[in-house]
């Protein structure tokens, strides 16, 4: 079977980096304890290979407090700064993993919010990402994710703010929400912090659809990236696939099938991908 990967399936720089500082740690431990705050990424199959490894998942700030000793992988999403305060106290060593383009908008919340500025986070409420954003305003900080919340936010808006996206927010809503402040008379700082790894990889894998027979979308069933993923190359292509993994894969493909695509979330490892591939190119 002839087989059309997508460049940009699976980790994006950020991931990449942070999965690979985790298994940097495994490799130097010698039986020191490895801790990550939040899983490192939105991958079953990852965080289990990483807990028989020896490496915990820390949930919240109430379990970080209560470690005494070992070293705290902070992941690719960002942590607020009272976490980073609550380990610079601790006897922890820390491995800073947040993806730069995410450090970047600590440091705009961070400057801005000094100046006497509100924050405005375009973002999903609750997302780590966002929570660790917002944890760096030293002043009024507010997350709109809706239109209504944006038009709430706007009205008891006052003097000049500065709004920022979470990297992952989809361009058009971000510039919907902004427009709405604009119509209400905002003219303080925007800041469009959206990262392009994940629109690239969907405009990928929309163009790969509309050429194959058949396509196969890898990742897991919890990451909100790939359930988009799989929702756009559905559109473009009937025989599209969600597979977690290879042992997931059962395709009943018409007998032209000629040409099969793949893609994978930001959370695919590339050992996953790389077997599914191989698989389908033998075995097809
Ligand atoms: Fe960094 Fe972009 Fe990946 Fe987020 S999606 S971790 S901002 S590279």
């Amino acid at each position: 079977m002839e087989v059309i990967l997508a460049k940009s399936a699976g980790f994006c720089f950020g991931v990449k980096r942070a999965v690979d500082k985790v298994y940097e740690q495994i490799e130097g431990a010698s039986g020191h304890p490895i801790y990550t705050y939040g899983p490192i990424i939105h991958n079953e199959e990852v965080v289990k290979d990483l807990e028989k490894r020896g490496v915990s998942v820390i949930r919240d700030e109430q379990q970080l407090r209560s470690l005494d000793q070992g070293t705290i992988i902070i992941r690719s999403h960002g942590v607020s700064k009272q976490i980073y305060q609550i380990i610079e106290k601790s006897n922890l060593s820390c491995v800073d993993a947040t993806c730069p383009f995410v450090k970047r908008i600590h440091k705009i919340v961070e400057r801005e919010s000094r100046l006497g500025r509100p924050i405005i986070v375009i973002g999903n409420q609750g997302h780590p990402e966002v929570e660790g954003i917002t944890g760096w305003a030293e002043g009024p900080v507010m997350v709109a994710e809706s239109e209504t919340e944006a038009e709430v936010i706007a009205n008891n808006l006052s003097g000049f703010g500065c709004i920022v996206s979470q990297t992952t927010f989809n361009y058009n809503k971000f510039k919907d929400l902004v427009e709405i402040f604009k119509k209400k008379g905002y003219n303080g700082n925007v800041v469009n912090t959206i990262c392009n790894a994940t629109e690239e990889r969907q405009i990928e894998a929309g163009r790969i659809a509309t050429e194959v027979d058949a396509m196969i979308v890898i990742g897991d069933r919890h990451s909100s990236n790939t359930c988009k993923l799989f929702e756009i190359c559905s559109k473009k292509c009937a025989d599209t696939y969600f597979i977690q993994t290879l042992e997931d894969l059962h395709m009943e493909l018409p007998i032209t099938t000629a040409l099969i695509g793949i893609t994978a979330g930001a959370s695919t490892p590339n050992n996953i991908i790389e077997e599914v591939q191989n698989y389908v190119r033998i075995n097809f």
